[in-house]
């Protein structure tokens, strides 16, 4: 090898192979580049460009306008208008209700649904649930019904008027939000309540929250259908079993008062509160009763201690809640039992 081809072999072994080592990571970066770009556009084409200023919530493919016959239940009312798409100019007179249906998606909730588009739960939870029944559950792909303004449904007893000066409300805004004239109302029909919100205990309840734990545990008997514990037969049951340590204390989940606090064959010692707008709340299986008739009490006040007497067959609370005496789902209102 002479000098001169030493030199060209070291040229090439140092110089030119690094070079073109830099050109392929080059290349390929480059690539990479152009592949990302095709990739990015082409999901970009799937959705509409928002224009300046403008918010979009969610992906639009997500929604469909309410047509009439679609997603309705018997519980809503029959005359529902339906937007023509027009866009109102400044005009101040009640416009008709449009309702939109939104998709639910994983990790959805009526509040967080409700907060990212600028309603209340309140409006959201009643236009989709009966009394704040099953808030705290949205099922994945449910189709939620979203108004386009806040207000609440509530059926018509009595007078419109007096309806209306109780909830601070126009009668004629009423008739437009649900496009009726005076004549075309009937007792018992449902009306949208434009800008109205429930108050109170109703409020509580229509946004899940009517409720307290009254005791951290595990869901060890759901509510409705079961196998009798002691016999296996079927069987319903009344309440939700909530197992706990015996002697753990067991809180009110509401404020009321105490109108049962004894023993009972299948309750075991067990202690009734009556709370507000015809609920009442029983705790069964107590080993110790904390409380008694009469007394007072306000949510998380200790009503007695986790036992198993009566029909038990180890230490839990039974938790009921009756509308009206009647049984009814605690899930349905309780923050959530692990
Ligand atoms: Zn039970």
């Amino acid at each position: 090898m002479t000098h001169h081809e030493r030199l060209i072999e070291l040229l090439r072994s140092h110089v030119l192979v690094p070079l073109l080592g830099i050109r392929r990571h080059v290349m390929s970066a480059l690539a990479l580049l152009f592949v990302t770009a095709v990739v990015v556009l082409a999901l970009d084409a799937r959705l509409p460009f928002p224009r300046p200023g403008e918010r979009i919530l969610y992906d639009p493919t997500d929604w469909s306008l309410l047509l009439p016959g679609h997603g309705r239940t018997t519980a809503e009312p029959r005359h529902f208008a339906v937007s023509d798409g027009s866009i109102g100019g400044g005009s101040t007179t009640q416009a008709p209700l449009s309702v939109l249906l939104y998709r639910a998606k994983p990790g959805d909730t009526i509040g967080s649904v409700a907060t990212k588009l600028g309603l209340s739960m309140d409006t959201v939870s009643s236009m989709n649930r009966v009394q704040g029944r099953g808030v705290h559950n949205v099922r994945v792909g449910e189709l939620l019904k979203i108004p386009t303004e806040d207000g609440i449904f509530l059926t018509l007893t009595g007078d419109l008027n007096a309806m209306c000066s109780v909830r601070k409300v126009a009668p004629e805004d009423v008739l437009a939000a649900n496009g009726i004239t005076r004549d075309q109302l009937t007792q018992g029909m449902l009306l949208f309540f434009p800008g109205v919100q429930h108050t109170g205990f109703e409020l509580a309840l229509a946004n899940g929250v009517g409720v307290a734990l009254p005791i951290h545990g595990y869901e060890s008997s759901p509510f409705g259908r079961r196998l009798d514990p002691f016999t296996g037969e079927p069987s319903r049951h009344s309440g939700v079993d909530i197992a706990a340590p015996e002697g753990s204390q067991i809180r009110s989940g509401t404020d009321g008062r105490v109108i049962a606090a004894q023993y009972d064959a299948t309750l075991g010692n067990y202690v009734q509160v009556q709370g507000q707008v015809g609920f009442s709340y029983v705790y069964g299986h107590m080993s110790q009763i904390l409380t008694h008739v009469g007394a007072v009490i306000s949510t998380g006040q200790v009503i007695g201690l986790v036992g198993h007497t009566g029909y038990a067959t180890g230490p839990h609370l039974h938790f009921e809640i009756r509308k009206n005496g009647v049984p009814i789902n605690p899930n349905n209102y309780l923050p959530g039992i692990r």
